[in-house]
This record gives C-alpha cells, sequence and structure tokens, in this order.
C-alpha cells in the first residue's frame, strides 16, 4: 500500500489499473492482430503440407506395393504355387520382396489356410478376416492403419476367373514417419522462427501505427498548460484528422470562453470601482475642507448613500446572474398561475410608471398556468417592465400582453420608449451591454437585467427575441413550455 494524493491506494488495485489499460490498449490489439494474421498462416501451411507429405508418401507405397504384388500373384500362378509351395524361385522372390519392403508376405490357400509365411510364424493356420473374404470374390484391398503404423494389400491369385489364392502383404510405414517427424522438426523451427520475426515487425508496426495518437494526447496535455499552444494539425489518418478538426473546434470554444471569462472579470472590477471611486471622490472632498457647511455634508453624504445603493444593486444582479447560470437542478418548478404572477409584478411597478406618468396596461386573452420557477421568471419579467419604464418617454405606455396555445405561453411588453439602435439589438442581452452608459446609469441600471432575463428563460427552454428601432419604441417577445422540459 502507498498513499498517492491523499488516497490509500493498494497494490492490488494499481495492478488491476494496469491490466485494464493493457486490455484496451489499441497499440496491444494491433499487435496481437498482426502477430496472427502473419503467423496464423504459417501454421496452416505448415499443417497442410505435413499431412499432403505423409498422404503421398502412403499413396506412393501402397500402389508400389500393390504393383508387386499383382506380378507375385501371375508368377505364383505360373509356377502352380499355392497347390506346391516348394519353387525356390518363388520362396527366394517372396523372401526378397519382404526384404526390400521390410515387410510380411502371407500366401493363403482356397482353404483359408497360410500356406507360406515369411515371419514363418502362422504357416498352416487358418485365416478368416473379412478382407481376405473380399479377396476371394475378386477384389484387391488396401489398408492403412495410421495409429499401428502399417499398411495392407491383398492381392487374389487367379486361374482364369476363378481365386485360387491369395497374397496378404502388411509393410510398417514407421520409415515415413520418422522422416515425417524430421519434415516436421525442420517445420517447427521454420515457423517459430517466422513467428518471432513476424513479431518483432509487429511491435515496430504498432508503435508506429498509434503514434499519431500520442502525439494527440501530447497536443492535448500541451493545452492543459495553457490555450495559447498551437492548433492540432495531425493528419496521418482520416481519423485523426477528424479529432485534429473536432479539438481544434473545441479550442476555440474554449478560448471564447476564456476571453468573455476575461472580460466579464473586468467588466465586474470595473463596475464596482466606478460607485467606489465616486465615494472616494465625495469624502476626499469633504475632508479636504475645513468648517464645510452642514448642507454640503448632507448633500455630499446623500450622494455616498446613492453610490453605495447603486453598488449593492450591481453585487444583487450578479449574484442573480450567477444563480442562473448553474444548472437547470437548482430551479424550483411549480405549477403557476401565470396571469396573477404579471399582475402582480406591475402592481409593484405602477408607483414606479406613475412617477412618469407613464400608462401600465395589462392584456390577458386566457388563464395560463404552465410549470415554471417563479423566483427566476418573475425576475425575468420584471427587468422586462422595469427596462420598459426606465428607458420611456414622459407620459409614455407600456403594453404587456399574455396569450397561450397548446404548448407554450407568450408574454410581449411593448413600449413606446427611446428604442434600441439596429446594430445594438443583438448585443443588449450580453452582461454589462448597454447602449448609452452615462443614461443608463442615470436611470440606476446595472448593465445586467437583460442578461438575467435571458437566463432565467433559457433555463426554462424558452426563446427571448427584441423587436425594436431607435425612437420607435421597443417589443421584447418571450416564449416558454407549459410543460418543463428536463
Ligand atoms: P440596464 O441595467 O442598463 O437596464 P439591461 O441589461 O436591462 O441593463 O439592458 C441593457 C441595455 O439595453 C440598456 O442599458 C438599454 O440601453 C437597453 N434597453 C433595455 N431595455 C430597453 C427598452 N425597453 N428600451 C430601450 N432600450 C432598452
Amino acid at each position: 500500500m502507498y498513499i498517492q494524493s491523499g488516497e490509500l491506494v493498494t497494490i492490488l488495485e494499481v495492478k488491476e489499473k494496469l491490466k485494464s489499460k493493457l486490455v484496451t490498449s489499441l497499440r496491444l490489439r494491433i499487435l496481437v492482430l498482426l502477430t496472427a494474421v502473419g503467423v496464423v498462416p504459417c501454421l496452416i501451411l505448415k499443417a497442410a503440407i505435413l499431412n499432403s507429405h505423409v498422404d503421398k508418401s502412403v499413396a506412393a507405397n501402397v500402389a508400389e506395393i500393390q504393383n508387386q504384388c499383382t506380378i507375385l500373384s501371375n508368377q505364383l500362378k505360373n509356377y502352380n504355387y499355392i497347390a506346391d509351395t516348394k519353387s525356390e524361385v518363388i520362396n527366394a522372390e517372396i523372401v526378397q520382396l519382404s526384404n526390400v519392403y521390410n515387410g510380411r508376405i502371407l500366401i493363403i490357400n482356397d482353404e483359408f489356410r497360410i500356406i507360406k509365411d515369411t515371419y514363418e510364424l502362422d504357416e498352416g493356420k487358418t485365416v478368416v478376416s473379412e478382407d481376405v473374404i473380399r479377396c476371394y470374390k475378386g477384389k484387391s484391398t488396401t489398408i492403412y492403419d495410421e495409429a499401428n503404423s502399417y499398411i495392407e494389400v491383398t492381392t487374389p491369385v487367379k486361374e482364369g476367373k476363378k481365386v485360387i489364392g491369395v497374397i496378404l502383404m502388411s509393410v510398417s510405414t514407421d520409415l515415413y514417419m520418422d522422416s515425417q517427424k524430421a519434415l516436421k522438426h525442420m517445420a517447427d523451427v521454420l515457423v517459430g522462427t517466422m513467428a518471432v520475426f513476424i513479431f518483432l515487425i509487429a511491435v515496430v508496426l504498432s508503435k508506429l501505427m498509434v503514434y499519431p495518437f500520442a502525439r494527440i494526447t501530447k497536443a492535448i496535455e500541451a493545452v492543459n498548460e495553457g490555450f495559447e499552444s498551437e492548433n492540432l494539425h495531425e493528419m496521418a489518418y482520416t481519423e485523426t484528422a477528424l479529432i485534429s478538426d473536432a479539438f481544434n473546434k473545441m479550442l476555440v470554444r474554449m478560448r471564447a470562453v476564456d476571453d468573455s471569462r476575461k472580460e466579464f472579470v473586468s467588466n465586474v472590477s470595473h463596475e464596482l470601482k466606478t460607485p467606489l471611486t465616486s465615494m472616494k471622490v465625495l469624502s476626499d472632498s469633504l475632508l479636504a475642507q475645513d468648517d464645510v457647511p452642514v448642507e454640503l455634508y448632507k448633500e455630499f453624504m446623500g450622494d455616498i448613500a446613492e453610490e453605495i445603493e447603486r453598488e449593492s444593486k450591481i453585487i444583487n444582479d450578479l449574484l442573480s446572474l450567477v444563480k442562473m447560470d448553474k444548472t437547470s437542478a437548482n430551479l424550483n418548478i411549480q405549477q403557476e398561475n401565470i396571469n396573477e404572477l404579471v399582475e402582480h409584478i406591475l402592481k409593484r411597478l405602477r408607483p414606479i410608471a406613475a412617477q412618469r406618468n407613464i400608462e401600465l396596461v395589462f392584456e390577458t386573452f386566457r388563464p395560463v398556468t404552465a410549470e415554471i420557477d417563479e423566483v427566476k421568471m418573475s425576475l425575468a419579467f420584471s427587468n422586462l417592465v422595469e427596462n420598459a419604464i426606465k428607458y420611456n418617454k414622459e407620459n409614455g405606455w407600456v403594453h404587456v400582453s399574455l396569450n397561450a396555445d397548446h404548448k407554450y405561453f407568450y408574454v410581449k411588453v411593448a413600449d413606446s420608449g427611446i428604442g434600441i439602435p439596429k446594430e445594438d439589438a443583438e448585443n443588449i442581452f450580453e452582461r454589462f451591454y448597454r447602449v448609452d452608459k452615462s443614461h443608463s446609469r442615470e436611470m440606476g441600471g446595472t448593465g445586467l437585467g437583460l442578461a438575467i432575463a435571458r437566463s432565467a428563460i433559457i433555463m426554462h427552454r424558452g426563446a427571448i427575441k427584441v423587436y425594436s428601432d431607435e425612437g420607435e419604441g421597443s417589443t421584447f417577445t418571450i416564449r416558454v413550455p407549459l410543460t418543463y422540459v428536463v
């Protein structure tokens, strides 16, 4: 056992990990495959050559023995050997034949009695074997007994058409078996050498084949140390080219995310610093003067309080945004009455609208209930209606309408306000983006309201769009599914 990054790791676990790494290794698979592809045909070839060698040797031998037996059969008939076994010529011939083939020759007469045995063991005995009987019917037979390593040939001795005797010759095949063994040994050595050679080639080839993947791994590891590293260009195979392509796309995305994170951090710092700078300037100017009149104190303290409120609003908005950025698992989805929800928000904002004599109208086409997170959806609606009031003209109007079909509910917030220039419209949902920074600041804006609204809508699998032009008022439309889709 040993400790690895604070964990107790047993040697067994390490072994297990190593084993599973080996089993799933592409290089090992290529190595095994190449070796198998090289060695298996060699083995098959070896077996085929050895078998055919045995078959051919046996066949050649059988043919030769049959031939010799046929010649002997003719001689036996000519010398009338079956009736009288005294012929010296034939006896010498039989002995010579059995010596040449290192075998045993039996001559059997028509009473199935052995009249000649070159081993001189069974003369006078009777043989009633299947082959002999078949031979008496006029058929030569050949048996190759591989297990006991011998060949047995029976040939009839005929007088006219009548079979008067049988020659039974059995020859040992041990001799071919020996040459067969020598051949097999040679083949084994050859195949073994080839297997080692093929294995070595497979080791080199498998290393070369997986090398592009090793280079990809190295490049990805380099990216871990920073996105500044080069793009991946591993074009050795179509597959590695595809991986490189996908990886480069991911790198572009990661760089974009990283840039946007940096920009966000710098924006946040800037936004948080602005109220602090104002407060510092105000308090410094108070401290720099002696006998500051109470009215000036009050005025400056009032300004400082305003800046503090602004700072806390920015922080609150940032916290809301961070909550929106988390996964949808944080949503508290419940069936809610949307009409009541919008009604409630408008009731809260009516006094603010009234300050600038802005008419706030709610038009609803049907009662709508939907599965939503009430807090987050309220935040989205409030931000839209607050903006419609903030960026409106004196005596203007804000129309909020609610409608639904079988799948979605739709909220429209239209105003008679200053509108948004076309070139800014697509950016206003970005964090801290403001068309007119000083005007937004004057209105108490943080530049986060629409980003929060968009995040809330997207979390509900909905969509938000803006239709506006400078000086023409703005219309924001929201579409949200009635049933929340996980
Ligand atoms: P802010 O806190 O500045 O209002 P938002 O994210 O809510 O930030 O809005 C971003 C910018 O979009 C605003 O600064 C404003 O310029 C513009 N905007 C948003 N709503 C409207 C609207 N109804 N009419 C005109 N301009 C709008």
